[in-house]
């Protein structure tokens, strides 16, 4: 499942070749992957594209918005004459000849490149919206883990005085957006706090010293562009990000810890499974 970091990377190669660009049309080829009028975006030139949470926004100078969502599967790939650009799952589509068996929703754009929606589980979405509908969306998550709004004093506050561990808080989407599994893993392992406590044994000076924690893993892992596992696919267009080459706990159970070299542990924490060093991490 892509996360923050691979989200944001799609949306910040998506924006460098689609905005200015005007939109012939769009086909969906699966119902379920598409809410609104598809009708409408035909003419509209694409503004820019963005982020929040791990919602991409496709913005346009007009009151409307496409907001998509990869969910598992989904994967968003531009394709003109010159480039092929793009990310998310990765797969056999991101190197085989599109439209795909996956391929959900076509946007033809007018100098004749083309944005595909593949999505094999079709779990993803696109929702076509006013800027209203994508704030009430938005409102949905918690500050984005990235920005200013997420700070030590909110963090502080948002934990709740119950049993619940450190790990499930860090990754509610309600407290804060965008710390999925991997990055959770990471985070605690570098702020050296057990996974498994209860958040309200965590002392002041625990929070303190996970909370920067928590932005570094994220914006190390945008700078690598991402983690990609499936070593099939890695960089046959430049899609793949290299962040799972900086794990240190993350799918390493029965790996020495790269620090001192204990066994790497996992757990099951709320159905997801939780890496770390019964060591370093206390
Ligand atoms: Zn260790």
């Amino acid at each position: 499942m892509p996360e923050l970091p691979e989200v944001e990377t799609v949306a910040r190669r998506l924006s460098t070749v689609l905005s200015g660009k005007v939109i012939q049309g769009v086909s969906v080829l699966r119902e379920k992957s598409f809410q609104g009028d598809p009708s409408r975006l035909t003419g509209l030139t694409i503004k820019s594209v963005s982020r929040r949470a791990k919602i991409i926004s496709i913005n346009f100078h007009e009151d409307i918005k496409i907001i998509v969502h990869l969910k598992m599967t989904g994967q968003l790939i531009y394709f003109s004459k010159k480039e092929k650009i793009g990310g998310g799952h990765p797969s056999q589509d991101w190197v085989s000849k599109l439209p795909s068996s996956h391929t959900r929703i076509v946007m033809d754009l007018s100098d004749g490149a083309k944005l595909f929606f593949n999505d094999m589980r079709v779990f993803g979405w696109w929702k076509v919206v006013s800027g209203e509908g994508a704030e009430l969306e938005f409102q949905k998550y918690g500050p984005d883990v990235n920005t200013d709004a997420f700070s030590l004093e909110y963090f502080l506050s948002k934990l709740p005085n119950r049993r619940v561990s450190i790990k499930q808080v860090v990754m509610d989407n309600k407290v804060v957006a965008g710390i999925g599994n991997i990055y959770a893993s990471e985070a605690l392992f570098l702020a050296k706090i057990d996974p498994t406590r209860a958040t309200n044994s965590l002392s002041k000076k625990e929070v303190t010293r996970l909370f920067p924690f928590l932005k570094k893993v994220i914006e190390d892992g945008i700078n690598a562009g991402g983690t990609t596992f499936d070593g099939k696919y890695v960089d046959v267009f430049g899609f793949a990000g290299s962040y799972q080459n900086q794990l240190k706990v993350y799918g390493q159970d029965g790996e020495n810890c790269k620090i001192c070299k204990s066994i790497i542990e996992k757990v099951k924490l709320g159905g997801r499974g939780s890496y770390f060093c019964p060591s370093c991490q206390k």
